[in-house]
């Protein structure tokens, strides 16, 4: 069967590989001249399936609203008097409460513990480097936040899922560099779960899928999806290109694309930034992926560079740096290693991933024959890519998917 993927992204790319290596002919269309070039290009990198939940938690909602007036904030709102704005808040809202979250989170770890091991596979099977770098430290600056995390710790103990609760003192024995001046009520220790460079894996991918046959064609960009006798055609700048079955793996662009097929899914465009640059102090740089709790942002090793990276501006899809999210970003930086290097130095970058109410994407078939998506993954789409590209290839190619796909399929929206 031929399939076009539309969307160059870590979950088109991820898609296309699995796509290929069940046998079909499978092109890639992207508007950009390269893979990992949107929300990909600069996302912090944390792949952490034991911590993975949705952003719909008890108590959570009210906490991130109480720092809306604050000067340096993990959220900001957008848009908030449309229409699809409010209805989506209420959705999040109705999400919110722990049978909900138990259920949101179970489904989102499935995929994510998923991917974890098929990346495993992939790394030894083609010996992949990708600046992973094993364990994930939260920390949780005072103890109020402490107490809201109490969810996910109970949630870990009653999935066996490896984790050690830290007093400050072992957290700072575990990341020499982290600030001893910087209040720090306790920590999260993940040592399962780890961190990476998303292009460089994209861009390993490509070459892996590229060696299969699959065809890349980038900039093209698609402006329709219409069915037709064989399947499905594209309309990409002037000219129709045809096959006979569509994933959209688009990211932040996909209700367009969507609704014209009356498509329609309460897809909530967020907003997030990092900086990156060289680390000029080994000794005070973080061995591993660390995460302040309490602002939301991560801070990663990337070989020899730190990214700093996290804030959330929700219903917000634009280009523009805005200068308090880049304040929140220094802040952390400079509260934890402040001195590992130069933040005021560095590439600031902001990306948007497009976010369902419940936190799961959707994964699979749509009401439209030969239409597929695999969107809607939030602030942990590298976490989920290679599992969702997995899963949405055997859908494609009828076979039963190795993990229960229930609750991560567009019926849930039906
Ligand atoms: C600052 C930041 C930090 C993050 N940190 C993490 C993290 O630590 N861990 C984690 O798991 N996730 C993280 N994420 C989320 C993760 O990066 C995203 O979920 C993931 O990259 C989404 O991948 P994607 O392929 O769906 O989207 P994208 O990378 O945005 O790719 C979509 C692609 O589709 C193309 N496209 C769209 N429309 C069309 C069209 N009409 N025609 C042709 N091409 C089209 C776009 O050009 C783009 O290349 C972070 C995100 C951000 C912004």
């Amino acid at each position: 069967m031929q399939v076009a993927v539309i969307g160059a992204g870590v979950i088109g790319v991820s898609t296309a590989y699995f796509l290929a290596e069940a046998g079909h002919e499978v092109v890639v269309i992207e508007r950009h001249n390269n893979v990992a070039e949107e929300a990909s290009f600069g996302d912090s990198g944390i792949l952490a399936p034991s911590s993975i939940a949705p952003w719909a938690a008890p108590g959570v909602p009210r906490s991130l609203l109480s720092y809306l007036l604050k000067a340096e904030s993990p959220l900001a709102l957008n848009q908030m008097w449309k229409p699809s704005m409010l209805r989506w808040m209420r959705r999040w809202l109705k999400e919110s409460n722990l049978e909900r979250y138990r259920i949101n989170r179970e489904r989102m770890q499935r995929i994510a513990f998923y991917s974890r091991d098929l990346m495993q596979q992939l790394r030894e099977q083609h010996q992949l480097d990708y600046e992973q770098t094993p364990g994930y430290l939260q920390l949780f600056r005072s103890e109020q936040d402490l107490r809201l995390a109490q969810t996910a710790f109970d949630f870990l103990t009653e999935f066996n899922i490896p984790h050690n609760a830290l007093t400050a003192a072992n957290a700072h024995a575990l990341e020499p560099g982290l600030n001893p001046n910087t209040p720090l009520a306790g920590g999260l220790y993940l040592p399962e779960d780890e961190s990476g460079n998303c292009p460089l894996f994209t861009r390993q991918i490509r070459a892996l899928a590229q060696a299969m046959g699959v065809e890349f064609h980038f900039g093209s960009k698609v402006n329709t999806i219409q069915q037709s006798e064989r399947g499905v055609v594209m309309q990409i700048d002037d000219r129709s290109f045809s096959a006979d079955s569509v994933v959209l793996a688009t990211g932040t662009d996909s209700a367009k694309l969507l609704a014209p097929l009356g498509l329609h899914l309460p897809l909530c465009a967020v907003k997030s930034y990092s900086a990156t640059t060289t680390i000029r102090n080994f000794e005070s740089a973080p061995v591993a992926a660390v995460m302040d709790e309490t602002y939301k942002v991560a801070i990663t090793r990337m070989g020899k560079r730190i990214r700093v990276a996290g804030t959330a501006e929700l219903g917000s899809s634009t280009q523009e740096l805005r200068q308090s999210a880049l304040n929140t970003l220094l802040k952390v930086g400079y509260d934890w290693f402040p001195d590992a290097c130069n933040y005021n130095t560095a590439a600031f970058w902001s990306g948007t991933s497009l976010m369902l109410p419940d936190g799961p994407p959707v994964i699979g078939a749509t009401s439209v024959r030969n239409v597929f998506v695999n969107i809607g993954h939030g602030s942990t789409g590298w976490a989920m890519a290679a599992g969702s590209g997995k899963v949405l290839a055997d859908i494609i190619s009828d076979r039963t998917p190795d993990i229960d796909i229930d609750g991560l399929t567009p019926l849930r929206y039906r």
